[in-house]
């Protein structure tokens, strides 16, 4: 068994501005962190700490930040053999702007994330391999010729649809499971609200197409639901006792799902681990630092009861 994620990976530039930034107003920063960060590297990191063998492909380019993004990735003990270095390519970078109240600007330079082909992807699958998971950081065709292809029949394409770019609603039909916070989610069905209970997630069957389609709608502090064509089952989020960061949240939900369906772990079950670990991970700094291990998301459950 194992989970072969297909993404991105970043480093995450964050630099915490004195005041709100106006175009052309040039700010002097005193605090500035750096962090490793894309969806893809992030949720393979939530993947493996919940104990799934898990395998990344991607690509970084030959700088510095490259080197960075692989080795902590290897820490995590995720394997990286289909991490491909790009020559002469920089590595995808965030910088991200946050304003003394929190609110923040993120502007990503993908970098040698465009270089990431579904050929390197399949290096990283063979008959161990039990879920795919891919977002959409990556180049839409490659992830479209990736879940096309016939070596993955019998596996689980897990598709986190986010961010929402229009061109990746080709890739519905070809996923097993479709994840989409509340955003993603009104923005695909073209809906006028974020949806905010499982009466307005009904309209997720217009995207499924075969009867063994799921579709899993993140609720931010309410939880999350699947939802198939013959039902639907909620799962209530754990309060979190203070939230310092919910970046990465959903990157841990969707990681963590991941695990779970690899370790042949049932829908209803998983939905709880994968929103206690992420109630866990809003409550620590950073996104791929704040990924919980799986005792500690047992700990967690004992504790809640
Ligand atoms: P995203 O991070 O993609 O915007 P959400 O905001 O829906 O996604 O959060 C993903 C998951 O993280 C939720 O389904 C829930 O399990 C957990 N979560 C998010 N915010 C909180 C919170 N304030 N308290 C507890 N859990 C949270």
């Amino acid at each position: 068994m194992s989970v072969t994620v297909f993404g991105s990976l970043n480093l995450d530039i964050a630099l915490r501005l004195p005041s709100r930034a106006r175009w052309g107003e040039t700010l002097i920063v005193d605090q500035a962190t750096e962090a490793l960060g894309g969806k893809g590297l992030n949720q393979a990191i939530a993947a493996a700490r919940f104990g799934a063998a898990t395998r990344m492909a991607g690509a970084v380019g030959d700088d510095a930040a490259g080197t960075r993004l692989v080795a902590g990735l290897a820490e995590a003990g995720v394997e990286t053999g289909a991490v491909a270095r790009i020559a002469g390519a920089r590595s995808g970078r965030a910088t991200i702007l946050i304003e003394p109240a929190g609110e923040n600007m993120i502007a990503v330079e993908a970098g040698a994330n465009h270089a990431a082909t579904a050929a390197g992807a399949l290096s990283a699958i063979d008959g161990e391999t039990r879920v795919v998971l891919a977002q959409n950081e990556c180049d839409i065709g490659e992830i479209a010729a990736l879940f096309a292809h016939p070596a993955l029949a019998g596996k689980r394409r897990m598709l986190n649809a986010a961010p929402a770019v229009a061109s990746a609603a080709r890739l519905f039909g070809l996923a097993d499971m479709l994840i989409f916070n509340q955003s993603e989610f009104a923005a695909y069905l073209q809906l006028d609200a974020e949806p905010e209970t499982l009466a307005d997630l009904a309209v997720a069957r217009r995207l499924l197409t075969r009867p063994d389609q799921v579709v899993v709608v993140t609720l931010g502090a309410t939880g999350a639901a699947a939802i198939r064509a013959d039902g639907a089952v909620f799962s209530p989020a754990f309060p979190a006792a203070q939230v310092v960061d919910t970046s990465g949240a959903g990157d841990c939900f969707c990681g963590v799902l991941a695990a779970c369906v690899d370790l042949g772990i049932g829908m209803e079950a998983a939905l709880r681990y994968a929103n206690a670990a992420a109630a866990l991970a809003v409550q620590a700094e950073g996104a791929a630092p704040a990924m919980p291990g799986r005792a500690a998301v047992e700990g967690f459950l004992g504790r809640s009861g």
